[in-house]
């Protein structure tokens, strides 16, 4: 089965068995929710599959309602997590940024062609980010031009829920399919350090012309943001670590060994089928920060 496929499970009997548990098990309360199950928790509840059934199994359903009132263990996972990784774009920023920089150097519109490709999953990320750049082949002059011109355009509430996670002293993070050239600007507007960041690179030769990519970015492959979340909680040996974005890739960052709860944010683009399966779906980080009290 895919990462981040879902299952419904249902009691055989279809009824809740009995329990004078004052804490129910986590199946009882997946049960009660009627609600998709993530990865983690399937396989919390696999080794029972004997007293359970499995109603539909395969990819996510997106006509399940997105989960906006987190459960108990979500929410105590938010509130306690050592770290909390950010998607960058259509998450911390409004705009897509190798649209906006694609955009910017007349390409725009056969940009984002292959964009809808990539995000329809036809081709390889690795291949997409290739013909992407090669339609416009950025030179370094041209991105500081772009950068200079187009200052970060942050989602509103993020300053502030970034600032609230690290007066609890948890770590930031910002983890991106896009270029640290370009998502550096809005770490330094948020106060999260350049090491912090995990994302492709845009290489440039000794005159400053267009030479690719930075193929040995996690990031800059196919399940790169899974890769890069579980280096950063080996490295730091974190226990408890929260992926939010707003796309497939950010979903996929939801694995053993990787983010342990995935939070879909929505307020800038909604995509179905990731709020379907994440955790807890919000249209705004205020309603994170609010979590946090
Ligand atoms: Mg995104």
């Amino acid at each position: 089965m895919e990462l981040g496929a879902m299952v419904r499970l249902a009691h055989p009997a279809n009824r809740l068995p009995n329990t004078s548990s004052a804490q129910p098990p986590l199946r009882f309360k997946l049960f009660q929710a009627g609600s998709a199950v993530s990865l983690r928790q399937r396989q919390q509840i696999l080794p029972s599959k004997g007293r359970w059934t499995i109603l539909a199994a395969g990819a996510v359903d997106s006509t399940m309602q997105p989960i906006v009132a987190p459960s108990r263990d979500v929410l105590e996972l938010w509130r306690t997590a050592e770290a909390v990784c950010f998607d960058v774009d259509s998450t911390v920023c409004v705009d897509e940024g190798i649209d906006e920089l694609a955009s910017y150097c007349g390409a725009g519109e056969a940009v984002a062609s292959w964009t809808a490709k990539a995000m329809g999953g036809t081709v390889t990320f690795q291949q997409a980010l290739a013909a992407r750049l090669g339609l416009f082949r950025p030179s370094l002059s041209v991105v500081n031009q772009y950068l200079t011109s187009h200052p970060p355009k942050l989602t509103p509430g993020i300053r502030e829920l970034v600032e609230k996670v690290h007066s609890r002293g948890t770590q930031v993070y910002l983890v991106s399919g896009g270029f640290r050239q370009m998502i550096e600007p809005a770490a330094v507007l948020l106060g999260i350090p350049k090491e912090n960041i995990f994302a492709n690179r845009l290489v440039f030769d000794d005159a400053g012309g267009f030479d690719g990519f930075d193929e040995d970015e996690p990031t800059s492959r196919s399940g790169g943001k899974a890769t890069a979340i579980a280096l950063i909680k080996k490295q730091h040996g974190y226990k408890r670590m929260v992926m939010i974005g707003d796309g497939a890739t950010d979903l996929e960052a939801r694995m053993p060994g990787g983010a342990d709860i995935f939070i879909c944010f929505a307020g800038v683009q909604m995509r179905p089928n990731v709020a379907a399966g994440a955790d807890w779906c919000v249209t705004d980080f205020n309603t994170l920060a609010q979590g946090l009290d």
